[in-house]
């Protein structure tokens, strides 16, 4: 028969367990969120987070914000400072996809919930993704590209080769280019990835091609607007900028302008303050223990990721009043 002490000692033990067994998120009125952005130097993720801590706070989350600036051991080291920190949950966009396993695998074993924005992240435990559908946007570059200009010399101008979204938007715009590759129509003429999405560097590789191809190039599917901006000015050295066709995405305003002018044929939107109110909204859900509504499961190596993603929509001259309607920019900022 065991001791007054010893029992006292045993239930004590029990509660602790259970304690440490719940939930470490549960009943949290005032979650904290840790949110690590690759690169907040770019434009958009910029406008990402500031939409995201405005809809966290409306929720009564606070946001501690860290930015990798394109660097995977930095990036590593701020989510390991977030999970010292407690916080609830992780939001992470991520900039090299395939290297944070082991990291996320602390957080979780912390207790604490992961969320892939934007960029999914690959081979890692996280609980959810919430972009735009990538692949989409994929094809309606391509799209746009082929009612400008249904044949000739394209040159497939990729994203950052560490970047999953790169290769599900290749994916999209082969998905529409390939009848007309089989028929002729269309001969691909050079393909390449541009590291970090460096605008410079897409540049250097558009200058390239037009020497290889004697300038003999008809349109360049550019995967975002900031690489279609090193490519139109390699274009515009050989007078060619508005004769070629040039994809890109995000509506990043020095691209909707060249849209205008003509020398980009289009973008394509992703309603930003969209997707960051509804990671916040799904990130505190998560941190309640709540359910959050998904529209998709997206394997990432290790399992079938809940998802969520979002429609883009193509931006040409004809609609671009849209974003002003939208509320992206003013009629002011695009000069109509
Ligand atoms: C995003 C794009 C962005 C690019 C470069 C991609 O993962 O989906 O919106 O232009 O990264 O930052």
């Amino acid at each position: 028969k065991s001791s007054p002490m010893r029992r006292a000692l045993l239930a004590a033990f029990a509660v602790g367990t259970a304690l440490m067994a719940a939930p470490a998120f549960a009943d949290k009125a005032n979650p904290k969120i840790g949110f690590s952005i690759d690169d907040l130097r770019v434009e958009r993720w910029a406008r990402d987070r500031d939409y995201f801590v405005e809809a966290a706070k409306t929720l009564g989350a606070t946001v501690s914000v860290q930015s990798a600036d394109a660097n995977e051991q930095r990036q590593i080291s701020q989510i390991e400072n977030l999970i010292a920190q407690k916080v609830d949950v992780i939001v992470i966009v991520p900039f090299n996809s395939k290297v944070l396993t082991n990291v996320i695998k602390e957080a979780k074993k912390a207790g604490i919930a992961v969320v892939s924005y934007d960029r999914l992240i690959l081979n890692a435990d996280v609980d959810a993704y919430i972009s735009f559908d990538n692949e989409r946007v994929g094809q309606l570059q391509a799209e746009m590209i082929v009612k400008a200009q249904p044949k000739g010399n394209f040159f497939l101008l990729g994203g950052s080769p560490t970047d999953n979204n790169a290769k599900l938007l290749r994916e999209g715009q082969l998905k529409v280019l390939k009848p007309s590759i089989d028929k002729g129509d269309i001969k691909i003429v050079g393909q390449q990835w541009v590291k970090e999405w460096n605008p410079s560097e897409a540049l250097s590789i558009v200058e390239n091609a037009l020497t290889a191809n004697k300038n003999k190039i008809d349109a360049i599917v550019a995967s975002n607007d900031g690489t279609a901006g090193g490519a139109i000015q390699a274009l515009a050295a050989q007078n060619l900028a508005g004769k070629v066709a040039v994809s890109g995405q995000d509506a990043d305003l020095a691209a909707c302008k060249r849209v205008i002018a003509g020398t980009q044929t289009g973008t394509v939107y992703k309603p930003l303050k969209l997707i960051a109110s509804e990671a916040a909204k799904l990130s505190v859900q998560l941190a309640k223990g709540e359910k959050p509504a998904y529209n998709n499961a997206l394997d990432n190596g290790a399992k079938k990721v809940d998802s969520l993603l979002l429609t883009p929509t193509i931006i040409t001259k004809a609609n671009i009043d849209t974003l002003v309607k939208d509320n992206f920019y003013t009629a002011k900022q695009l000069g109509l």
